[in-house]
């Protein structure tokens, strides 16, 4: 799970193993509807 940076919301999307090792994303948020920065608040198990 991901929140976004700007408007706090969050949402479940699926993160490759690989950018799980990241702290922040730099994602496409619906709600901002913009990229912006995404915390990681929850790993996935791949
Ligand atoms: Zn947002």
């Amino acid at each position: 799970m991901v929140r976004c940076g700007s408007c706090r919301r969050e949402r479940v999307v699926k993160i490759s193993y690989h950018l799980s090792d990241f702290k922040h994303l730099y994602y496409w948020c619906p709600f901002c509807r913009k990229n912006t920065y995404h915390e990681i608040v929850e790993r996935i198990a791949p």
